[in-house]
């Protein structure tokens, strides 16, 4: 029983670019910054003296976070709307685009930090219902599926289609949060098995998305009215590189794992594309990649969506950087 439907409408993508600070690789390499957040809306290529910005050189959003901005902000001013929707029956998905160390995880990990401690000050200042937060994180990796809070399950878990739940993964554990405590504990282990697999494989967090799900459940606690009762899902997802997407000539062995990652990150591209067009957009090709058919319900219909991009202000990256940023423009 989701009340989404008579709603207003709303916008349905955010979109937000958050520029990080130089690093001290990028430092001492003498890049220079060349990307600048002018205002709250806007950010700009800067071209060297030598050289002249032959392409475009301006891009706006609904929000730009330029080196300064922390996250608290950028989780106020870009994401926290969307996050709270869940509370309201309303699914909600945040994403974290951009190249390799352009700041997803980062980003991503404080994002949910502040989301965390958002809903359960929701649910203290809502005695009237008795809510419910469950939990379940995954990994997908070459197309294949594992379970970050159950390491026995191995690396490849089957996508079934439930008729009431839509595509489900099979046997992925979810788990009850008891408090705000225990829902906190277990993202880490989703955060830290990621990290078990980022070494044994090399780097696979460059390669790999990561979701963490919550479903979020509440009934009147006077009332067992199931008009009244709220489900929704809330799911972070640390995308993969997104120089994935652009990955084109390699050897064999690694093309071959470019193109799985191509086909979630690309699929997700393509999905994002048509659903900012709106309903002109014709058939919506979730089903083409695990990543948007696990995704799938949270995205388009009722589903509310931000995207925030992340990029380095380096002046060796500008390439990746302006792709990051015409996705973002056509993710509007
Ligand atoms: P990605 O997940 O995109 O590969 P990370 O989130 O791991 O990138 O960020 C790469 C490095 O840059 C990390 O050491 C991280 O702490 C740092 N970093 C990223 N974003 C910021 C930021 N906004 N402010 C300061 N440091 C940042
Ligand atoms: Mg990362």
């Amino acid at each position: 029983a989701t009340p989404g439907g008579n709603r207003p409408r709303e916008e349905k993508i955010t979109v937000t670019v958050r520029l990080r600070p130089l690093n001290k690789r990028e430092q001492s390499a003498k890049d220079h910054v060349a990307w600048e957040c002018i205002d709250d809306h806007t950010i700009v290529y800067k071209p060297s003296q030598r050289e002249r910005a032959a392409q475009q050189s301006s891009f706006t959003f609904d929000k730009v976070f330029g080196p300064d901005s922390i996250t608290e902000t950028v989780y106020e001013d870009g994401v926290k709307n969307v996050a709270l929707s869940a509370l309201m029956g309303i699914n909600a998905t945040i994403f974290a685009y951009g190249q390799t160390s352009s700041g997803k995880t980062y980003t991503m990990r404080g994002i949910t930090e502040k989301a965390v401690n958002d809903i359960y000050t929701h649910i203290m200042n809502t005695p009237e219902r008795d809510f419910r937060i469950k939990i379940s994180g995954l990994e997908i990796y070459n197309e294949n599926v594992k379970d970050l809070l159950n390491s026995e399950s191995g690396r490849n878990l089957k996508l079934l289609d439930d008729p009431e739940k839509g595509t489900v993964v099979e046997k992925l554990v979810e788990e009850a949060a008891d408090d705000d405590h225990h829902l906190r504990r277990l993202i880490n282990i989703c955060d830290s098995q990621r990290q078990v697999g980022e070494t044994a494989l090399n780097d696979t967090s460059s390669r790999s998305h990561q979701i963490i799900r919550l479903t979020i459940e509440s009934t009147l606690r006077e009332n067992s009215d199931t008009v009244r009762s709220y489900v929704a899902s809330l799911n972070f997802v640390d995308l993969a590189g997104s120089e994935r997407a652009s990955q084109t000539n390699a050897d064999g062995a690694r093309l071959r794992e470019g193109c799985h990652i191509n086909l979630s990150l690309m699929t997700l591209t393509t999905v994002i594309r048509k659903l900012s067009v709106g309903k002109r957009s014709g058939h919506i090709p979730y089903r083409d990649s695990k990543l948007t058919r696990i995704l799938q319900h949270s995205l388009g219909g009722n589903a509310r969506t931000a995207i925030i991009c992340t990029l380095s202000p380096a002046s060796s990256h500008v390439e990746q950087s302006r792709n990051t940023l015409y996705f973002a423009s056509r993710a509007k």
